[in-house]
């Protein structure tokens, strides 16, 4: 069967009753995806996620330095939209039967299906998080602990940097370590990187690039070259990765895991299922699979919304071509990176830094959370 006509089936249940519309996973992609469903269709739009409250994903790193972050409950959020919340955890899919098991309750029966589970960090033992919650307020826990001096944070990505910063900053009392397989050259343009080195040494971050590590203990790391590097905490940022729920229920992903879609952003293999955020491989205008962040899961979330209201009107969707624009990067709460990018996300030369970084990074992650209820508000990346 087609993309449109098994997404058709869907639509020409109008006339007699309203298509299901399930979403999973109520993250910046899927809770979205929600809401704007609701907005452009008339389908009965439901949502899945395991816990009652919205998660600031790209706030956990100010939650873990012990700074408190707003988590609006859902109904809240989905008041008056007229979506159905669901506080369950998804344990299964039947994509034959068209069903969602659930750990709780009932089964939950769809015409159509949007996966935006997103993803967590595989963390090692002795290590901590800051990709959920609760790891990063374990986190804000031991740290503010007496007996802890020493943090090593592992990977240097824009997670890394955010939480080696944020954490230095507010335990100018720790002695932070930033430990990284590759270089802050790897992702930033010179003049990028040169800025979080400067920012990194004004923090007392000790930066140690080109080692990759080894083993994590509970008093520290050993790295791949044999030397041993203390710290009374690991924080672990390296690498985000996607549960085997896709996989298993038989939807056709990727190396990684991720749901292969296409350009409509459905899967490839079931194109009754939408896919989004983290959980999704969608494929950007430079041809690349994009980057996992909430900068690429909003907009993907819109366009799946516009592919499902397009496909129920039985109109042909539009393909979604997504550009990249800058990269923000909070260096603690008064400095910050804007890295501006070509359109295939490769740095250019140009970045903007300090407070007024700070200010953009700051007014980007109001927005997304503000965009959750106006669906319709411009995002950037
Ligand atoms: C500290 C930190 C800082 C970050 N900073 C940035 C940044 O500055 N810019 C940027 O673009 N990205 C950033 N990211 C990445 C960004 O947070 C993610 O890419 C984004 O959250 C992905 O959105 P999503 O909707 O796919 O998944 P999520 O936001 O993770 O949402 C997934 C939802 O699904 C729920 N869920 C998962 N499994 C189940 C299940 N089985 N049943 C029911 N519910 C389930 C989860 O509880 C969650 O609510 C950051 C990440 C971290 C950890």
């Amino acid at each position: 069967m087609t993309a449109t006509g098994v997404l058709g089936t869907a639509g020409a249940r109008r006339g007699r009753e309203r298509a299901r519309v399930v979403v999973l996973g109520g993250g910046y992609g899927g809770q979205l995806a929600a809401q704007a469903l609701a907005r452009r269709t008339d389908a009965a739009v439901t949502l899945v996620n395991d816990g009652d409250r919205f998660v600031q994903r790209i706030r956990l790193h100010e939650l873990a330095s012990g700074r408190p972050v707003e988590a609006p409950r859902f109904a809240d959020l989905l008041a008056g939209t007229g979506v159905a919340f669901v506080d369950d955890r998804v344990v299964d899919l039947d994509l034959a039967a068209r069903k969602v098991q659930l750990r709780d309750g009932a089964p939950l029966d769809y015409d159509v299906l949007v996966h935006a589970l997103g993803s967590h960090t595989a963390v090692p033992e002795h290590a901590h998080d800051v990709s959920t919650p609760d790891g990063a307020a374990r986190l804000a826990v031991r740290l503010a602990d007496d007996g802890v001096r020493r943090v090593a944070v592992v990977g240097a990505g824009l997670t890394g940097i955010e939480t080696a910063t944020e954490l230095a900053e507010t335990h100018p009392g720790l002695t932070t370590t930033l430990v990284t397989s590759g270089s802050l050259d790897d992702d930033l343009s010179p003049r990028g990187a040169s800025h979080v080195r400067r920012a990194t040494a004004r923090l007392g971050i000790r930066l140690v690039e080109h080692a990759p590590v080894a083993a994590v203990h509970p008093d520290g790391l050993t790295l791949a070259d044999g030397l041993d590097e203390p710290a009374d905490a690991v924080v672990w940022t390296a690498g985000f990765a996607v549960d085997d729920l896709a996989a298993r229920g038989g939807l056709a992903v990727d190396a990684d895991g991720r749901i292969l879609v296409d350009a409509a952003l459905r899967s490839t293999s079931h194109p009754d299922v939408l896919a989004v955020g983290d959980a999704a491989a969608p494929v950007a205008a430079s041809g690349d699979v994009v980057r996992m962040a909430c900068a690429t899961a909003v907009p993907a979330a819109q366009h799946a919304a516009r592919t499902v209201a397009a496909v129920l009107a039985g109109r042909e969707p539009r393909p979604w071509r997504f550009r990249y624009a800058i990269r923000c990067v909070s260096l603690g709460r008064r400095d910050g990176l804007v890295q501006v990018v070509h359109t295939d996300d490769r740095p250019r030369d140009l970045v903007l830094t300090g407070r007024a970084a700070a200010r953009v990074k700051e007014a980007i992650v109001v927005n997304a959370l503000r965009v959750q209820t106006h669906p319709r508000v411009p995002t950037s990346a």
